[in-house]
């Protein structure tokens, strides 16, 4: 069986609860019940609880959230654990997002912890990769995401993979409106399939779901998930609308 695509929004820090709540009831008006592909939603924490409630009639769209907290609990002021975002009703976490990685100083190895954390929790990380302008300009690209994807992913149990998803995101197309091409981004794809299968087999890296992000738009979001190994999007932006993301869902996944 081939793999489910896999599309996700990440809200970032925008919308209120009202707001947040506004967006998932529309979002479900254009796509509930949409079964192509998996739909995840991520608002900011403070939006996680109505858009629960908002969605909680559409059993195609999942609720995430933006990041973790590493430890289970405990004096870290401020911080969010994995059992409390099972218990406000997530079943997805963004993890190692290239803005958690430039402003918050996250690491591979911290990408690592908090993506245990979330499976050890039964949270479904969705793990980010991507090289900045630089790298990819001194062609670096390919050491440094197999780098990520070994590091981010060491030491998880086949079960655990199987619950786990990765988004290629090349930090010079993020907000950007620079979009890879969709060779640019299938050649990564490859390059990370091919470190999956190394590290973990082949049988891993074939069941493995792989997005692709960075200014994925209606108008591009075809010709980027046909390609083979492109199995999805996380979107920033063009999220925050609901008629344009549920058209990435429906040209995407058609
Ligand atoms: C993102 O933040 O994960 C992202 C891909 O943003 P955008 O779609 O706005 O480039």
């Amino acid at each position: 069986m081939g793999r489910k695509k896999i599309i996700a929004g990440n809200w970032k820090m925008n919308k209120t609860p009202e707001e947040s709540r506004q967006l998932a009831m529309q979002l479900v008006a254009e796509i509930g019940g949409f079964n192509a592909c998996d739909i995840v939603v991520c608002p900011t924490y403070t939006g996680l609880e109505a858009v629960r409630n908002a969605i909680a009639g559409a059993t195609n769209i999942h609720l995430g959230a933006q990041n973790l907290h590493q430890e289970k609990n405990g004096a870290f002021t401020g911080e969010i654990s994995a059992s409390m975002l099972v218990g406000t009703g997530c079943t997805y976490v963004i993890i190692g997002h290239s803005e958690r990685r430039q402003y918050f100083g996250e690491n591979d190895a911290l990408v690592n912890q908090k993506t245990k954390s979330a499976l050890a929790a039964g949270l479904k990380p969705i793990v980010c990769v991507g090289e900045t302008l630089d790298v990819r300009e001194s062609g670096g690209t390919e050491k440094l995401v197999r780098e990520q994807v070994r590091q981010g992913l060491a030491g998880l149990t086949e079960a655990q993979l199987a619950s786990t998803v990765l988004a290629y995101e090349p930090v010079w197309a993020i907000g950007t409106g620079k979009v890879a091409t969709p060779a640019q981004a299938q050649e990564v794809h490859l390059w990370i399939r091919s470190e999956l299968a190394a590290c973990f087999g082949e049988a891993v890296a074939t069941g493995f779901r792989i997005q692709y992000g960075g200014s994925v738009k209606s108008d591009n979001a075809a010709e980027l998930l046909n390609q083979p190994d492109i199995d999805g999007a996380l979107v920033g932006g063009a999220s925050l609308d609901a008629a344009g993301f549920a058209a990435i869902i429906k040209k995407g996944c058609a």
